[in-house]
């Protein structure tokens, strides 16, 4: 009888360890930054929105994990993973530096830098920004850009909307911003800002992902073959139908 017990007891320890270690129930905390149309920013309900907290929301329903976002700056989403937050979507490029520090699903969307300009300004090539006063948004990959351009001086902003609000009022010459938010945000401003190409300044294509803790293998595993699945069944394409070509 008392190894009988004894057997139950150890069986139901067993299943309490193995219940609390499986990653394929509960709530997964997703960091963004929720002030980067259109892939994150807060809708008229007061709630975040746009392609990543869409596709994120798809991939939760996927892999059985409620989502619940927390939006905070950009520039602290890397550092807040597996602590305040399980994973970060936010139009993440993918960077070796990042990559020290944690894991990045496949790619989900192509993305380049784009520099906003007033209307009537001529800035069109790499020689055209050095010396000038460039907006960038913390911690991103036009600020990373920005910082290598010869003679420079570069202003870092905790959101790109307020870069963007500094050339209008004439305290930056321009901005380096990821190509979606900018056209978004010259759009705003019809006829005052325009956007230009990132080829013409030779800058790279960049991938963004989902940033993930490092060698959490099976939460990869999950998200990227939701994500598969997502670009497979056209889901993937009418959330780019709806947030990124109808914005
Ligand atoms: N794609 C850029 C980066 O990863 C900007 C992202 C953002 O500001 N949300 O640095």
């Amino acid at each position: 009888m008392k190894k009988f017990f004894a057997c139950i007891i150890t069986a139901s320890l067993m299943l309490g360890v193995l219940a609390s270690c499986s990653s394929d129930d509960g709530v997964l905390t997703v960091g963004t930054n929720a002030d980067f149309p259109p892939f994150e920013y807060i809708g008229d309900n007061g709630e975040p929105d746009g392609f990543d907290i869409a596709l994120i929301k798809e991939i939760g329903s996927r892999i059985g994990r409620e989502i619940v976002i927390e939006d905070m700056e950009f520039s602290a989403l890397i550092a807040a993973i597996g602590s305040r937050i399980d994973v970060a979507i936010a139009a993440m490029t993918v960077t070796e530096e990042r990559r020290q520090t944690v894991d990045f699903s496949e790619p989900y969307y192509e993305a380049i830098q784009y520099v906003i300009v007033p209307v009537e300004s001529d800035i069109s090539s790499m020689a055209d920004l050095e010396g000038l006063t460039i907006g960038v948004q913390l911690g991103t990959t036009g600020d990373f850009i920005a910082e290598d351009i010869e003679g420079a001086v570069v202003i870092q902003y905790v959101k790109g909307l307020d870069a963007v609000n500094d050339l209008l009022n004439g305290r930056v010459d321009c901005v380096i911003i990821d190509r979606n938010p900018a056209l978004v945000f010259v759009e705003r401003h019809d006829g005052i800002l325009r956007a230009v190409e990132g080829y013409l300044f030779g800058f790279d294509a960049e991938y963004y992902a989902i940033a993930m803790p490092k060698g959490d293998t099976d939460l990869a595993t999950q998200i990227n073959q939701a994500l598969r699945d997502i670009k497979a069944d056209g889901t993937y394409d009418r959330l780019v139908r709806i947030y990124i070509e109808e914005s």
